[in-house]
């Protein structure tokens, strides 16, 4: 399931690298936070275990390590196809179902912090597009209905 997902080979490489370690955000500033180990039980086919940790959830999917890698792959993908993994089988933090609840609600994932916003002088952030998304839910839901 989760090699047909993830190039083996390039993650072979990539536990054996280790460069993007300095750089990923999560990895300086979390403890016990480190894809390394994550990836070398991916390659040695022993990575179930790590769906039940909250690591997977900890990749800020702010894409420094693939912008940085050699070979543009390696820790995000890890994390990345962990993550599909584990919500299908339906683990996930009580904190992520509430953000996918409230964007498919209001199309956003969280409220903006408007006393922050003001204090450095930003402009109110843009709309949501939370209409348009409900107009893209109704269509889907009737194309499903089509279909069934
Ligand atoms: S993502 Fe790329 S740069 Fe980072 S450790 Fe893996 S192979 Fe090295
Ligand atoms: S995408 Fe995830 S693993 Fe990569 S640098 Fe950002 S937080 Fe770290």
């Amino acid at each position: 399931m989760l090699g047909a997902a993830l190039n083996i080979k390039l993650l072979e490489m990539c536990s054996k690298c280790g460069a993007c370690y300095s750089i990923c955000p999560s990895c300086v500033n979390l403890p016990g936070y480190d894809p390394r180990e994550v990836i070398q039980d991916i390659v040695a086919g022993d990575w179930e275990k790590w769906l039940l940790s909250k690591s997977i959830w900890q990749c800020l999917e702010c894409h420094y390590c693939l912008e940085m890698c050699y070979q543009h792959y390696g820790f995000e993908n890890a994390m990345t196809a962990m993550r599909a993994v584990a919500t299908k089988r339906g683990i996930f933090p009580v904190q992520v179902k509430r953000g996918w609840e409230m964007f498919a609600k209001t199309g956003k994932l969280g409220e903006p912090a408007m006393p922050a916003r003001k204090k450095m002088n930003l402009p109110a952030p843009a709309a949501s597009g939370g209409e348009e998304l409900k107009k893209i839910y109704a269509l889907l839901k009737e194309k499903r209905r089509g279909q069934g």
